[in-house]
Order: structure tokens, then C-alpha cells, then sequence
């Protein structure tokens, strides 16, 4: 790229504009049915759904492997994909095949045996039953295989930058790669990145953050894994402080006290992995950091490590028996719960959510809580159970961007409010927004419609037929 270009996209930048014009030194364009950018939980599903429907499907992720927050992002265990009730497992298709492929390695337990109040939940008792505590190795390797098995590509360490555009419709994307610019042409793109970076590049409208609270982001963490953290250790804290209905609050007032902890948060989420001994921890809390500005992002990351730093400090001087806890591993990616919101031609609302609306084109039926970190302030948490019982769904339209054709969007960036995102976040939901998204993409092609077309009748006719419960 010329410096006058680099120059015009950095003035773009500067004014708040996004720069979806194209390099002039991409390479010769090469074309797929179906283009997913972004590997995670919901692209991934997206990508093996068109796959299976008979799409030529490519993938382009910008790390090393598939999986997203799951895996780069060291988040877990997957959160509920049961019905409030306990009884019911409402989301299945691909994403119980993946879970049934992580536990036929050692790499998983299967959430119908996990139970609310227990360690694999952080002794959380409400809205945290049937989770799914997995090995994000395990989770790299069964997804590298079901995309292969079912012919799907992948494109490493590739980079969305722009959206190739005719008119109002996206015809493809630009990508950076190590050789330099890619131009990748396709009949329908999936934008799986979480951030929406393809829909608001293409012109989608979006809302970043909650607009209702001057567009504020619910806080970003960095996980990390601990080991030789004998699970007895824990229990004999929380036997000794059973007034704590959190993870170490007692110890930890008494380290804020002696000024050893300085990270804004009363308690510290605590998931026993598949090993007695491992944990996943989520505690840290960085306010403030906008996920899709690239200095805000960088501060997090060194300031996430800084408080991961002194969580384990903590652990080894205030917990009996955590003298020789190791660290396993920190996030090789911020943790970020919210940024952009695409807004698409249904937006899902709080309303929906906890009155259990399910409209004739809900493509996933799930029951996750309303779970708005920073929600309740700077550093609290706003949770909102749903009524047992109730379960909700998400619509085909919330999938589907108003304004740009051609595209579908899948995941974390779908068309709801802050508070509903908040609900339908997590990785079952994702999983099961992707896997509708490219059973969508895949019909779209089939029949040379957009996917603003598709009959959303056949759609939910065909996830049913492929396993999925609605
Ligand atoms: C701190 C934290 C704690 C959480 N805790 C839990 C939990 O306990 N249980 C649970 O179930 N869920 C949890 N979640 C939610 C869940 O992890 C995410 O919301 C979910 O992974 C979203 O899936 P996704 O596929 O939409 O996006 P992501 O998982 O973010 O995946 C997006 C993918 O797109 C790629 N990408 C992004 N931009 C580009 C680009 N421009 N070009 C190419 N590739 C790109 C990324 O590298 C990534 O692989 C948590 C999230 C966070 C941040």
C-alpha cells in the first residue's frame, strides 16, 4: 500500500469513518458459495451448517485456530444450554456434537452431568446449571476435524479489512495475510467477528455499547488457567467463610484492606475445569476499554496481565494450599463482551427475553439470564434470571442487516439491544445463531436468493431436520 493510501484510510479514521475501500494491490480474486469471517464459536457452526447444505465454504480467522473466546479467549465453561427448568436440554445440533466430540477425548463433560451449586459452576445456583466445562485443546483439535470432515476451509491468520461492495451488496472481502492483500469473492458473507467489523465496514447501521447508557461497554476481562489448585483448598475456604455466597469474599475484603487488592470486583469466579486440580478463572475487570479501537484494546491487554498477576498473588498468600498453584496459561486475547451491535430488521429486546417470546421464525430456543457485567455500575454485575421455565427465541431477522445484502451475522454482534445481547452472548447461543446462519447462507445460494429472501419457514423446517430443538 502506497503512503498517500495508508494517509487517506488514517484520515478516514481520524474523522470516524470506516475506510471500506479496497487496496489497489490485492492479488487476482478467488470465489466461494459461502465466506464466514471469523472463526469462533459462531462463525465455526456457521461454516460447518453451509458446509453440509452444500456450499463451497471458506472460514478466514485472524489467530491460529477455531474457537474464538473458547479457545483464544480461554472463556469457559460453556454457559447453560438447558431450559430453566432443568429438564430440558433446548440447545443440541452442532453444538452437542462438538461437546459429545471434546468428552469422547477426555476433553469434556457432558453438561447433562454438571449441576448448578457445584464447583464446575463456581457454586453459582442460579442460572448456571448444566454448563459445560471442556479443555480449549480439545476444542481447537474437534473443531479442526468437523471442518475438515466437513469441507470446510480455513484461512489463517487472515485479517478481514474490507468488504468488496456492487451497490448495496457485499460480493466478497479483502483480507490482509502474511503474503500480503487477498481479494475473496462470495455469494453470501457471514460476519462471525463478534465486533461486526464486516456489517459496519459494508454499511449496516450499528449501535456501539448500550446506547441508553451513553453507549457505555460492559467491562473486558482477561482469563487465564491456574493448576495444582487441589479443589479441597477451595471448599476448606469456603467451609471456614460460609457467610461468602461468592469465591473468597471475606479474604478478599481483608487483601483490599491491607491494600494487596486493587481490582474492582468483591469476589472472584472460580470454574473447576475437566482436572480436579485446573481452574478457569474470571476476575479481572477493565472498564472503559472499547474492543474495536486498537490503543484502548492494547492498554487492556497489558492491563488485564497486570491483574491476573495479582490474583495469583493473592491465591498464594490468602488461600491455604495455593502456595504451589501454577499458571497455566493467560487469554492469548482480551476477553471483550460487547462492542457493536449490528442492527438488522428485528432488533431483540429485554422484552423478548424475559417474557419468553418465541416468534414463528425463531431459528434457537434458549433460556440464558441476562447477564450485564458493569450493568449495575462501573464494577457491578446487573444479572436478571429468567422465570422457570420460560425460554425465549431469536429470530431469523435478527440475523439478517438491514440496508447491505448478501450478508448474514452470526453471534456476539446479532441484531438485540445491549441488556438482550447481554442474554444471548454466551457460547451455546452463538453456536446455535452460527449453525442457523449457515443453514441460511446455504439455502440462499441453493435457491439464488438473498439471504434476506430465504423463507424462514423452510429454515426452521431444516434445523429441525438437522437436530436442532425448536
Ligand atoms: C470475559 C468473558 C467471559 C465470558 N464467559 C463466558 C462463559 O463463562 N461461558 C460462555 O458460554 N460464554 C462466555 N462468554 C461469552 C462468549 O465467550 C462469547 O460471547 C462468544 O465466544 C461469542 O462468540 P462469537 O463467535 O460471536 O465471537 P468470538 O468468540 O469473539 O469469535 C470471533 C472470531 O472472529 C475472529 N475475528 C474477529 N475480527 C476479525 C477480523 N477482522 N478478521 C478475521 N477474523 C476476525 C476472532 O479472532 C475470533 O476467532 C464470555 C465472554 C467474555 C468476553
Amino acid at each position: 500500500m502506497n503512503v498517500q493510501r495508508r494517509s487517506f484510510i488514517a484520515g478516514l479514521a481520524t474523522l470516524g469513518i470506516a475506510p471500506s475501500v479496497l487496496s489497489n494491490d490485492a492479488p487476482a480474486l478467488v470465489r466461494h458459495d459461502v465466506v464466514v469471517v471469523g472463526g469462533g464459536p459462531a462463525g465455526v457452526c456457521a461454516a460447518i451448517a453451509a458446509a453440509r447444505h452444500g456450499a463451497d465454504v471458506l472460514v478466514v480467522e485472524q489467530g491460529n485456530c477455531l474457537g474464538g473466546m473458547a479457545t483464544q479467549g480461554l472463556v469457559g465453561p460453556f454457559m447453560t444450554c438447558y431450559d430453566t427448568t432443568g429438564e430440558v436440554q433446548l440447545i443440541k445440533g452442532i453444538f452437542d456434537e462438538i461437546v459429545r466430540r471434546m468428552v469422547s477425548i477426555g476433553g469434556a463433560i457432558h453438561p447433562s452431568e454438571v449441576r448448578k451449586g457445584t464447583s464446575f459452576a463456581a457454586w453459582h445456583t442460579v442460572g448456571h446449571d448444566h454448563l459445560t466445562p471442556f479443555e480449549p485443546e480439545a476444542l481447537k483439535f474437534v473443531l479442526d476435524d468437523i471442518c475438515a470432515e466437513s469441507g470446510v476451509k480455513v484461512l489463517y491468520h487472515a485479517t478481514f479489512t474490507a468488504p468488496m461492495m456492487e451497490g448495496n451488496r457485499i460480493s466478497g472481502v479483502e483480507v490482509f495475510t502474511k503474503a500480503g492483500f487477498k481479494r475473496i469473492g462470495a455469494s453470501v458473507v457471514i460476519d462471525a467477528t463478534g465486533d461486526g467489523d464486516v456489517a459496519f465496514r459494508a454499511g449496516a447501521p450499528c449501535e456501539l455499547g448500550d446506547t441508553e447508557r451513553a453507549c457505555a461497554m460492559q467491562p473486558a476481562t482477561m482469563f487465564f488457567r491456574i493448576g495444582n489448585l487441589p479443589e479441597t483448598a477451595v471448599e476448606a475456604v469456603r467451609a471456614k467463610y460460609p457467610q461468602d455466597n461468592r469465591a473468597f469474599m471475606t479474604l478478599l475484603k481483608q487483601a483490599r484492606a491491607d491494600g494487596s487488592w486493587s481490582i474492582p470486583r468483591p469476589h472472584i469466579n472460580i470454574y473447576r475445569g475437566v482436572k480436579s486440580d485446573e481452574w478457569f478463572v474470571n476476575v479481572s475487570r477493565l472498564t472503559g476499554v472499547d474492543g474495536t479501537e486498537p490503543e484502548s484494546l492494547s492498554n487492556g491487554e497489558t492491563q488485564g496481565r497486570r491483574q491476573v498477576r495479582e490474583t495469583i498473588a493473592f491465591l498464594r498468600k490468602y488461600v491455604p494450599g495455593a502456595q504451589d498453584l501454577r499458571l497455566l496459561s493467560t487469554a492469548s486475547t482480551l476477553g471483550i463482551r460487547e462492542t457493536r451491535h449490528v442492527q438488522g430488521e428485528y432488533v431483540l429486546g429485554k422484552d423478548d427475553i424475559l417474557e419468553g417470546r418465541r416468534p414463528s421464525d425463531s431459528v434457537v430456543l434458549c433460556s440464558n439470564s441476562i447477564d450485564l457485567h458493569g450493568g449495575a455500575g462501573r464494577s457491578g454485575t446487573l444479572y436478571i434470571a429468567v422465570k422457570n421455565g420460560t425460554s425465549y427465541g431469536v429470530p431469523y431477522r435478527s440475523l439478517v442487516p438491514q440496508k447491505v445484502e448478501g450478508l448474514l451475522v452470526a453471534g456476539r454482534c446479532v441484531s438485540a439491544t445491549s441488556v438482550a445481547a447481554a442474554a444471548i452472548r454466551v457460547v451455546p447461543p452463538c453456536m446455535a445463531m452460527g449453525q442457523a446462519a449457515g443453514t441460511a447462507a446455504a439455502m440462499a445460494v441453493a435457491g439464488s436468493v438473498a439471504p434476506r429472501g430465504v423463507d424462514a419457514a423452510a429454515l426452521v423446517a431444516t434445523l429441525r431436520a438437522d437436530g436442532v430443538a425448536i
